[in-house]
C-alpha cells in the first residue's frame, strides 16, 4: 500500500437520492428509529480526488 485515496461518487450525475434509510442507534443499543441515507445508483461512477496534498507524489500522475 503506497498512501490512501478520497474516491467520491458522481451522486449529482447518477441522481442519487435520498430514498434509503438506516436505523438509529442510542447508548449502544439499536432503536426503530430511522434515518435517511443516501441511495447511489451505478456505484462504479467514481471519482478520484487527485487534489488532496497528502500523498500527491502518488496522486498527482493520475490527474487528466
Ligand atoms: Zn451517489
Amino acid at each position: 500500500i503506497l498512501c490512501p485515496v478520497n474516491a467520491q461518487h458522481r451522486c449529482k450525475a447518477n441522481g442519487c437520492d435520498l430514498s434509503d434509510s438506516r436505523l438509529v442507534r442510542e447508548e449502544r443499543e439499536t432503536t426503530q428509529k430511522r434515518l435517511p441515507r443516501t441511495h447511489h445508483y451505478n456505484h462504479d461512477d467514481l471519482l478520484l480526488n487527485t487534489n488532496q496534498m497528502r500523498s500527491g507524489v502518488y496522486i498527482q500522475k493520475f490527474r487528466p
